[in-house]
């Protein structure tokens, strides 16, 4: 392909995603097909010859389409939302047109640069300690998910921990890891490939909002010790993946602190929520944390993906992840003025994803993510209202943002149906979980186009279903 037939086939490209874009109201939100029913779609194996670009746009419609599920879609209600904003899809564009790899800062100056200064900006903008900015010992990475970013946390606490020798000689027995009932199991996955296992991993209780009691965090730190285990991390979490609950930060901080031991916060859904100041009570004591992940790619507007990890010092982090080969020696790294961000995560090559970061935040400004945030969150408001006054259902957990969870009053089998009948008409798509052993509809607000009218839908769909079925139940 010359430049010129990149031209024409990039605008064919936009010209079909604009299309998309415009169209997908109307397309069903999950996707229908079978086990398999794609890959019947495809030939055997690759072709001998290229094929017209033509070809390849058809199949877009002709084989893919019918498996997407989409999560643009207005009434994607379901897990948390990845919104892939307009500027966000054409800075990856441009990000991929321009191709480069920026493991080192001598391999694209302007890689690590504009992520260092967006990382930065965000850490003003969501009301973030100071600590995280680059201008000190810390600093901000942007790494592919928050699963990764909190094995680096957990890489970094061993670390400090071990004093280095756990990176190097193997790891030791007996290091502990602590977080909530209601945690991400990234950390358990993390705690197993940081080579701690799963048994490491101490389950905190909950209170009822099924955030985590402090209490019970420093008993079960204290029992370690006393049995001369070694806690390396508590994960607490602002905005559950269940119920987006808050563990008590400041509480939390006071434990760990006395105790000398990391704190990394998981604000991977809702630490978009602090860029309108009347959220960032959620994060008060943050400024004792070690380590803090949120995703830009859930609910900031940025496509997935992008997920920022701050650490107040980075000594740890990239004690536990430096390694120097000869072949990527140069100058600038000798100098030690430059970030090679190779050290601040597990991949070597990276792409520019802090292009689309940058783009977002210029596209919207504060104020319009601030306005995208109080949307959702008040059309979850409104929602937990209708649930609150319903004969039917009933608010199964607070609903501090934009997430709602509710369960049947009566039967969680009806429950469990009528979220199925909903998703099966492609009219919204919603999921569930478990909450004090309840059967939990979640209703997850925060896609870019969703607006009240899609909410009102998706729940007299999921009240008509269960009244529907409950009638036939009931004979
Ligand atoms: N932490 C929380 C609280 C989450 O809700 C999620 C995903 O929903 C994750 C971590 C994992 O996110 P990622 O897919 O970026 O690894």
């Amino acid at each position: 392909w010359d430049p010129e037939t990149f031209r024409q086939h990039g605008h064919q490209v936009v010209d079909w995603l604009a299309d998309h874009m415009a169209g997908i109201a109307d397309l069903p939100v999950r996707s229908r097909v079978e086990p398999g029913e794609v890959a019947a779609r495809l030939p055997t194996s690759a072709p001998g010859e290229g094929e017209p670009f033509e070809a390849l746009l058809a199949d877009l419609d002709d084989v893919v389409m019918d498996g997407m599920t989409h999560w643009q879609h207005p009434s994607f209600l379901a897990y948390f939302p990845a919104n892939a904003s307009p500027p966000s899809v054409l800075a990856d564009l441009v990000s991929s047109g321009l191709g480069a790899q920026g493991m080192l800062w001598s391999t694209s100056p302007a890689v690590t640069e504009v992520e260092t200064v967006v990382l930065d900006w965000l850490v003003d903008a969501l009301g973030l300690p100071a600590a995280f900015r680059s201008d000190g010992p810390g600093g901000g990475v942007i790494q592919d998910t928050a699963s990764s970013a909190t094995l680096c946390a957990l890489l970094a606490a061993r670390e400090r921990v071990l004093d280095g020798a756990g990176n190097r000689d193997g790891v030791p027995q007996g290091l502990t890891v602590y977080a909530s009932a209601h945690a991400h199991s990234s950390l358990e996955k993390a705690a197993r490939v940081a080579g701690l296992g799963s048994i490491a991993l101490r389950s905190v209780p909950t209170d009822a909002d099924h955030g985590m009691a402090p209490a019970a965090l420093a008993e079960a730190i204290d029992a370690d010790l006393a049995d001369g285990l070694r806690p390396v991390m508590v994960m607490a979490t602002v905005g559950t993946t269940s119920s987006t609950a808050i563990d008590p930060v400041a509480a939390i901080a006071e434990v760990t602190t006395e105790r000398g031991v990391w704190l990394h916060v998981d604000g991977a859904f809702g630490g978009s929520a602090t860029v309108c100041p009347e959220h960032r009570d959620m994060i008060a004591g943050l400024e004792h944390a070690d380590s803090y992940v949120m995703n830009p790619h859930k609910w900031l507007l940025v496509g997935f993906d992008c997920s920022a990890f701050w650490v107040a010092d980075a000594a740890a982090l990239t004690g536990a992840l430096g390694i120097l080969p000869e072949y990527l020696a140069n100058a600038a790294s000798a100098s030690g003025e430059v970030i090679d961000y190779r050290d601040w995560h597990i991949p070597l090559g990276r792409r520019f994803r802090s292009l689309k970061l940058w783009w977002v935040l210029r596209s919207y400004g504060i104020e319009g993510l601030r306005s995208h945030i109080r949307a959702h969150v008040a059309m979850a408001q409104q929602l937990a209202g209708w649930v609150a006054d319903s004969d039917d259902w009933e608010l199964a957990a607070p609903h501090p943002l934009s997430l709602v969870c509710m369960r049947h009053r009566r039967d969680d089998a009806v429950a469990e149906r009528a979220m199925e009948a909903v998703n099966a008409s492609g009219n919204a798509f919603l999921t569930h979980t478990r909450l004090d052993d309840r059967y939990v509809v979640r209703v997850a607000i925060g896609g870019w186009r969703t607006t009240m009218d899609d909410v009102r839908g998706a729940w007299d769909d999921l009240v008509a279903a269960a009244t529907r079925i409950e009638g036939v139940g009931h004979g």
